[in-house]
């Protein structure tokens, strides 16, 4: 097949995410990828601004996390994880539970994010079963979040932008909350409210709150400031309600902190990984919980009922091991504050545009919205043209990329950002 008849192909067969069947929108064919450039079949190469949706942080096709897969290949590719268990599930095991925010200590693992998140909702839901609170069965969460495509995890998304609207009478009533109305961070005594107001109405039926913390990624790239987590925090001690922080876009660095409750300096009851957990290598994710809710689970001889074919997949596992190892040995943090630094300073000039309506910097996360929805197929054309790749959705304009990028390439990004959002005005 010549590239053309390729992606014909493509076109005709195969499903990419979030596209229709019969209209599916352009996509581009990648020959091979390394450090932050994503090299085209047809010879182009394009800066990453998307880490591959927040996960290769160290570029791609690096050394050292090849070096860690080739290895364990040689010895295993897999084993189930029922009655059997390796020294890479132990060693990332061990990593987790040292960088994670005490006390969570149990350790799950899982195949993708999504499942992360199911995982955390049979968890919370399964202990408070176990300790005599059977009516303990809903979620309350904030507008804006997202959690994954999974049935529990849909139902925990945002109403509005993700997929409500099409599964109506089958996704379960969860509760929802105002998010914090600033979406750039700045805190207010009434953004706690309305949570407030529903978490002291409905308690007795609530087993968790779930949320992302400090950053809401695809439910619509918003910031908000620690003081409301720390506020949800109390909350859920006052009402017995667990906190579930799902940390799969933000874990590993990405907002300054190794996890972005540290900037709250608060600590979950669940927490669920994934994304950059393998350095982007493999579909990996894992689900932490503190000793309390193992034991609540475990009590009169209850088991958690959840076990996937790939649990702790050694090569995955594996990977992860190098990915942690890499990162925690560089100076990630400065690092991190440098591509902020560079985000700020490239994107400022995207704050003059007509057709922008905010522009907001955290971590190495930069986020303009637009006044107007921007046609996707369109402008990536134009960035694709212009050497950068990044997949704007709806209003939004963002990029993450991958840790490693150097302050040349930064600037290329963020400038032709500018140059094709000056397009749109
Ligand atoms: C991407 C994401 C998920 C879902 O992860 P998948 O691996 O795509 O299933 C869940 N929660 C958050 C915050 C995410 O960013």
């Amino acid at each position: 097949m010549n590239h053309e008849q390729a992606l014909e192909f493509d076109r005709r067969h195969i499903w990419h995410p979030y596209t229709s069947p019969t209209q599916p929108l352009p996509v581009y064919q990648v020959a091979s990828a390394s450090g932050v450039r994503l090299k085209l079949a047809d010879g182009r190469e394009l800066v990453d601004g998307m880490s591959s949706w927040w996960c290769a942080i160290h570029g791609y096709n690096h050394p050292v996390l090849n070096e860690a897969l080739a290895r364990q290949a040689g010895r295993m590719a897999h084993v189930m994880f029922g009655g059997l268990t390796h020294q890479p599930a132990i060693e990332l095991a061990r990593r987790l539970v040292d960088i994670s925010p005490a006390p969570l200590n149990r350790v799950f693992f899982c195949d993708s994010g999504s499942v992360a998140v199911e995982v955390a909702i049979k968890m919370a839901i399964q202990s408070w079963v176990n300790q005599g609170q059977p009516d303990k069965t809903r979620l309350l969460t904030i507008r804006h979040g997202y959690h994954g495509d999974t049935f529990a995890a849909m139902a925990v998304s945002d109403p509005e932008t993700g997929m409500h609207h099409r599964f109506r009478g089958v996704l379960a009533q969860q509760l929802f909350a105002e998010a914090p109305a600033s979406a750039s961070g700045e805190w207010r005594e009434s953004d706690i409210a309305s949570l407030q107001g529903l978490i002291a109405g409905h308690h007795r039926q609530l087993a968790a709150v779930i949320l992302e913390p400090i950053v809401q990624g695809a439910g619509g790239m918003r910031f908000y400031a620690p003081e409301f987590l720390r506020r949800v925090r109390a909350l859920c001690d006052q009402y017995q309600v667990l906190l579930i922080a799902d940390e799969i876009a933000t874990g590993f660095g990405r907002t300054g902190r190794l996890f972005a409750c540290e900037h709250a300096g608060v600590s979950p009851d669940i927490m669920c990984l994934g994304k950059a957990i393998t350095g982007g290598y493999l579909s990996f994710a894992a689900t932490l919980t503190t000793e309390a809710v193992g034991r609540a689970i475990g009590q009169a001889g209850g088991v958690f009922m959840h076990g996937p074919t790939f649990m702790a997949n050694p090569l995955a596992c594996a990977v992860a091991e190098a990915s942690i190892d890499l990162l925690l040995a560089s100076d990630w943090q400065a690092n991190v504050r440098r591509v902020e630094a560079g985000l700020r300073q490239g994107l400022a000039p995207c704050r003059e545009l007509p057709a922008v309506a905010e522009v907001r910097v955290m971590g190495a996360i930069g986020v303009v919205e637009m006044r107007e929805p921007v046609d996707l197929a369109t402008i990536q054309a134009r960035f694709v043209d212009r050497g950068v790749w990044l997949r704007p959705f709806g209003r939004l304009v963002y990029t993450m990329p991958p840790y490693v990028i150097d302050d040349v390439d930064l600037a290329f990004l963020t400038g032709q950002m500018t140059a094709v959002l000056s397009e749109q005005s």
